[in-house]
Protein backbone atom coordinates (compact mmCIF):
# COMPACT_ATOMS: atom_id res chain seq x y z
CA UNK A 1 0.00 0.00 0.00
CA UNK A 2 1.08 3.51 -0.70
CA UNK A 3 -0.21 6.48 1.52
CA UNK A 4 -0.69 8.89 -0.99
CA UNK A 5 -2.13 6.78 -3.85
CA UNK A 6 -5.63 7.32 -4.76
CA UNK A 7 -6.19 4.03 -6.07
CA UNK A 8 -5.00 2.12 -2.32
CA UNK A 9 -7.39 3.98 -0.82
CA UNK A 10 -10.58 3.06 -3.22
CA UNK A 11 -9.54 -0.32 -2.75
CA UNK A 12 -9.29 0.07 1.10
CA UNK A 13 -12.74 1.83 0.96
CA UNK A 14 -11.70 5.35 2.30
CA UNK A 15 -13.17 6.75 -0.91
CA UNK A 16 -16.31 5.85 -2.22
CA UNK A 17 -16.21 4.06 -6.15
CA UNK A 18 -18.52 2.43 -8.26
CA UNK A 19 -17.05 -1.34 -7.62
CA UNK A 20 -17.62 -4.01 -10.74
CA UNK A 21 -15.37 -6.78 -9.59
CA UNK A 22 -13.04 -8.10 -6.57
CA UNK A 23 -10.92 -10.74 -5.87
CA UNK A 24 -7.98 -11.42 -3.42
CA UNK A 25 -5.59 -9.98 -6.03
CA UNK A 26 -7.83 -7.95 -7.92
CA UNK A 27 -9.93 -4.96 -7.84
CA UNK A 28 -12.43 -3.02 -10.87
CA UNK A 29 -14.57 -0.24 -11.09
CA UNK A 30 -16.23 2.45 -12.76
CA UNK A 31 -13.78 5.57 -13.91
CA UNK A 32 -15.31 8.70 -12.34
CA UNK A 33 -14.09 10.67 -15.78
CA UNK A 34 -16.21 8.01 -18.17
CA UNK A 35 -14.84 8.07 -21.95
CA UNK A 36 -18.63 6.17 -21.85
CA UNK A 37 -20.76 4.14 -20.43
CA UNK A 38 -19.50 1.56 -18.17
CA UNK A 39 -15.90 2.40 -18.71
CA UNK A 40 -14.08 0.21 -15.97
CA UNK A 41 -10.78 0.60 -14.29
CA UNK A 42 -9.37 -2.90 -13.20
CA UNK A 43 -6.15 -2.60 -10.54
CA UNK A 44 -4.38 -5.27 -8.74
CA UNK A 45 -5.09 -4.70 -5.29
CA UNK A 46 -1.18 -4.53 -3.93
CA UNK A 47 0.65 -1.11 -4.97
CA UNK A 48 2.30 -1.92 -8.54
CA UNK A 49 3.70 0.84 -10.32
CA UNK A 50 3.25 -0.27 -13.80
CA UNK A 51 0.95 -3.12 -15.48
CA UNK A 52 4.33 -5.04 -16.00
CA UNK A 53 5.01 -5.62 -12.47
CA UNK A 54 1.77 -7.95 -12.50
CA UNK A 55 1.52 -11.78 -12.46
CA UNK A 56 -0.30 -13.10 -15.56
CA UNK A 57 -3.70 -13.15 -13.12
CA UNK A 58 -4.12 -9.92 -14.50
CA UNK A 59 -4.96 -10.75 -18.09
CA UNK A 60 -7.53 -13.44 -17.05
CA UNK A 61 -9.51 -10.75 -14.96
CA UNK A 62 -9.17 -8.08 -17.53
CA UNK A 63 -10.75 -10.65 -19.98
CA UNK A 64 -13.53 -11.85 -17.88
CA UNK A 65 -14.67 -7.76 -17.13
CA UNK A 66 -14.39 -7.10 -20.81
CA UNK A 67 -16.94 -10.11 -21.63
CA UNK A 68 -19.15 -9.34 -19.17
CA UNK A 69 -19.13 -5.31 -20.16
CA UNK A 70 -19.99 -7.24 -23.89
CA UNK A 71 -22.84 -8.39 -22.74
CA UNK A 72 -23.89 -5.63 -20.44
CA UNK A 73 -23.94 -2.94 -23.14
CA UNK A 74 -24.80 -5.50 -26.13
CA UNK A 75 -21.47 -4.16 -28.10
CA UNK A 76 -18.62 -6.57 -29.32
CA UNK A 77 -16.82 -3.29 -29.40
CA UNK A 78 -14.63 -3.03 -26.55
CA UNK A 79 -11.30 -1.16 -26.15
CA UNK A 80 -8.49 -1.25 -23.85
CA UNK A 81 -5.72 0.91 -22.98
CA UNK A 82 -2.72 1.40 -20.91
CA UNK A 83 -1.16 4.49 -20.38
CA UNK A 84 0.31 4.55 -16.71
CA UNK A 85 0.93 8.03 -16.19
CA UNK A 86 -2.29 9.26 -14.56
CA UNK A 87 -2.13 7.71 -11.35
CA UNK A 88 0.84 5.45 -10.77
CA UNK A 89 -0.41 2.79 -9.24
CA UNK A 90 -1.17 -0.29 -12.25
CA UNK A 91 -3.96 0.06 -14.35
CA UNK A 92 -5.76 -0.87 -17.42
CA UNK A 93 -8.91 0.72 -18.81
CA UNK A 94 -11.88 -0.96 -20.55
CA UNK A 95 -14.21 0.93 -22.34
CA UNK A 96 -17.48 -0.42 -24.21
CA UNK A 97 -17.68 1.50 -27.08
CA UNK A 98 -20.46 2.14 -29.91
CA UNK A 99 -21.44 3.19 -33.23
CA UNK A 100 -21.95 6.95 -33.16
CA UNK A 101 -21.53 7.30 -29.54
CA UNK A 102 -19.18 10.70 -30.04
CA UNK A 103 -16.05 9.58 -30.56
CA UNK A 104 -14.34 8.63 -33.77
CA UNK A 105 -12.60 5.78 -35.48
CA UNK A 106 -10.01 5.97 -32.20
CA UNK A 107 -11.84 6.92 -28.65
CA UNK A 108 -10.81 10.64 -27.54
CA UNK A 109 -9.26 10.11 -23.60
CA UNK A 110 -10.35 14.15 -23.92
CA UNK A 111 -13.84 13.63 -24.40
CA UNK A 112 -15.04 12.63 -21.18
CA UNK A 113 -18.96 11.78 -20.73
CA UNK A 114 -21.53 12.82 -17.64
CA UNK A 115 -23.68 10.37 -15.88
CA UNK A 116 -25.47 10.42 -12.71
CA UNK A 117 -24.85 8.58 -9.72
CA UNK A 118 -27.68 6.74 -10.57
CA UNK A 119 -26.62 5.79 -14.17
CA UNK A 120 -23.24 4.94 -12.77
CA UNK A 121 -24.54 2.71 -10.44
CA UNK A 122 -27.04 0.96 -12.75
CA UNK A 123 -23.71 0.68 -14.95
CA UNK A 124 -21.74 -1.15 -12.45
CA UNK A 125 -24.64 -3.55 -11.40
CA UNK A 126 -24.82 -3.94 -15.08
CA UNK A 127 -21.52 -5.57 -15.62
CA UNK A 128 -21.76 -7.86 -12.37
CA UNK A 129 -24.34 -9.54 -13.74
CA UNK A 130 -22.53 -10.92 -16.13
CA UNK A 131 -19.28 -11.78 -14.16
ZN1 LIG B 1 -1.79 2.34 -5.06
Amino acid sequence: MDMGCIFCKIIKGEIPCYKVYEDDQFFAFLDIRPTNKGHCLVVPKNHYRWVWDVNEDYSKIVNKIANAQKKAFETSWVVSFVMGEEVPHAHIHLVPRFENDGHGPLINLESVKEFSKEEMQEFATRIKNFL
